[in-house]
């Protein structure tokens, strides 16, 4: 019998294919009692089994290095903090000594204390952690019990597999792309549970907390995954199964047809040349961007390379990273973010109980607040300015004097490198984010003193509407069409062309395309965005004519029913 389930839409596209249910049997372990005699060839088998997931851990981050996502490599860097926790093996290993038990029970007792303990965290994003926890242990009990894991049959009928699971590691979920899997339905996850993040990196159609989906779907039954809308259709009557087929096929033509404007100019039917850059958190995700021709790095998030670890990288370690990137785009702009952490980012050991970390010790604020930390961060992008055309961009500004400050210190900066004899571009551009409304209603200054400004509208909108953007229960209020936040993005563009200092948009708004036409119109001609946006993007900038566009967005501008500025961006889009 056919039925519908809905779950979160994370990650966009079509597929059809056999379920192929992920058991979590593996969890449910027996338990016995061990002679006196066996209770250290136990503990033996523990250790070995936890040396072995490592191996596995490594041998895939080294394997996946430069084809996955920056993401993976966390993750798996995760896998492995977890696996060196003392609260889980140490712990295991005591148990079996104190109760003589086997190590899969173990395991098992301390990974479902450890979760428990997560569960009750407030923090959604470490609350998800608990997961790593379960993935990490499962990992163990497969090598423990020689479960082979989840390898995933391809169906006997020649259709593709979709795995439907109740929860699934990244590190499983690489795997699955490796086998040229179709897609993938879990119970759990939310909007930053890893499987969400990889699903959307890797471009598979998935759609995560589903609830029951691992109860309700058979094995090898028929299952249609549509990401876009977050549906799955569980034994589709033939009627659908040809109106999905058929939507799938046009999908894959107009993604393998967008692939042919690598090579096409970025340039409206007008003429106006128009900059689609890259967006990047590691220094191998510049692979990615090399691969769309992007023009350059709108924004490198520097912040990824200071996160999972106890130390911040040294000045030497984050030369290495920025020139790494420098050299690769081979003289095309790398714009390099100084450190914005604080928020939802937090540095291991600098974790503060604030009531509004959004509002709080945040981007340039902290990095003002930690001096020496900065000037490290100062000198080695500096450095990595002779090996292409790197500019510094400063985040969260508000204030004239974070900038007077950041000028000093870099000034600060050159001065030991001239000491040391060691060589930087003296004219090292330097540009500002605009990503607080205060910045964008007092552009004067930020004009005078800076090189080139970049929108940075995920937070322009949270710090505009007064919305956290992380708080799933005001996700509703986000709206990049919101009137007050157009004319703010409009008002800096127009501000920055008439001073002649370039603005570009480098938050999510820059690579959706159906908000091209509005920037376009809006005189933006530099745009960053994740290197899988860039076609679509482009795309439209090839169909639109950017004077028309500009008259038309001049009227929508003066619309404040947002009925009516949705109805005239349709028009603008039509
Ligand atoms: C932004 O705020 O739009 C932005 C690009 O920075 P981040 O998303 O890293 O805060
Ligand atoms: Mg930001």
């Amino acid at each position: 019998m056919s039925f519908t389930l809905h779950g979160f839409a994370v990650s966009h596209g079509i597929a059809i294919g056999h379920a192929h249910l992920v058991s979590h049997g593996a969890l449910e372990v027996h338990h016995y009692v061990l002679p006196a005699k066996h209770v250290e060839a136990e503990m033996a088998r523990l250790t070995a089994a936890v040396a072995e997931v490592r191996n596995e851990l490594d041998e895939l981050k080294a394997s996946t290095f430069t084809a996955a996502p920056a993401e993976i490599s966390a993750f798996v860097d995760i896998h492995n903090l977890i696996l060196a926790d003392p609260l889980l093996v140490d712990a295991a290993l005591e148990l079996i000594a104190e109760r003589r038990c086997n190590a899969e029970w173990a395991l098992v007792q301390r990974m479902e204390m450890l979760a428990e303990q997560f569960a009750e965290i407030e923090d959604s994003y470490l609350r998800e952690r608990g997961a790593d926890i379960v993935q990490v242990v499962e990992r163990v009990l497969r090598v423990l019990t020689g479960h082979p894991g989840y390898v995933p049959r391809r169906s006997s009928r020649g259709e593709d597999t979709i795995i439907v699971a109740h929860d699934l590691s990244p590190a499983d979920t690489i795997q699955f792309k490796q086998m040229k899997i179709a897609g993938f339905v879990t119970d759990l996850g939310g909007a930053t549970s890893h499987t969400a993040i990889v699903a959307r990196s890797l471009n598979i159609p998935a759609v995560v907390g589903v609830h029951h989906a691992r109860a309700l779907i058979r094995d090898d039954e028929l299952v249609i995954i549509d990401g876009a809308r977050g549906v799955l259709i569980v034994d589709p009557d033939e009627r659908i199964l040809q109106e999905y087929r058929l939507r799938k096929s046009e999908l894959e033509l107009e993604r393998s047809k967008l692939k042919r404007l690598r090579s096409a100019p970025a340039r409206t039917l007008d003429g106006e040349e128009v900059s689609l850059q890259a967006n990047i958190e590691l220094p191998q995700d510049a692979v990615q961007a090399k691969e769309v021709d992007a023009a350059g790095i709108g924004l490198f998030r520097t912040e990824f390379l200071f996160l999972n670890r106890d130390t911040p990288p040294t000045e030497d370690e984050q030369f290495a990273a920025y020139g790494a990137v420098a050299e690769a785009m081979r003289g095309r702009p790398v714009t390099i973010r100084t450190l914005d952490v604080g928020a939802d980012k937090v540095l291991r050991g600098g974790e503060r109980q604030e009531a509004n970390p959004a509002l709080g010790l945040r981007a340039i604020r902290y990095c003002l607040a930690e001096p020496q930390l900065f000037l490290t961060q100062l000198r080695a992008i500096l450095r990595a300015s002779m090996l292409g055309r790197v500019r510094l961009l400063i985040p969260m500004l508000a204030h004239t004097h974070e900038v007077e400050q950041t000028l000093a210190l870099v000034e600060q900066a050159k001065a030991m490198l001239r000491e040391r004899g060691q060589p930087f571009n003296e004219a090292m551009e330097i540009g500002g984010m605009i990503e607080i409304p205060a910045a964008a209603l007092s552009l004067g200054v930020f004009l005078r003193r800076l090189d080139f400004l970049s929108i940075g509208t995920n937070d322009l909108i949270q710090y505009t509407l007064a919305i956290d953007r992380t708080d799933e229960s005001v996700a509703h209020l986000y709206d990049p069409l919101h009137p007050a936040v157009l004319r703010l993005v409009a008002q800096t563009i127009s501000a920055g062309s008439r001073a002649g200092v370039d603005v570009a948009v480098c938050g999510e708004m820059a690579g959706d395309p159906v908000l091209t036409r509005l920037l376009l119109g809006m005189g933006l001609r530099q745009f960053s965005m994740h290197p899988s946006q860039v076609y679509e993007v482009k795309q439209q900038v090839l169909r639109s004519d950017a004077a028309q566009l500009r008259r038309q967005v001049a009227r929508l501008l003066r619309l404040d029913e947002p009925a009516r500025l949705r109805e005239q961006l349709e028009k603008l889009n039509a």
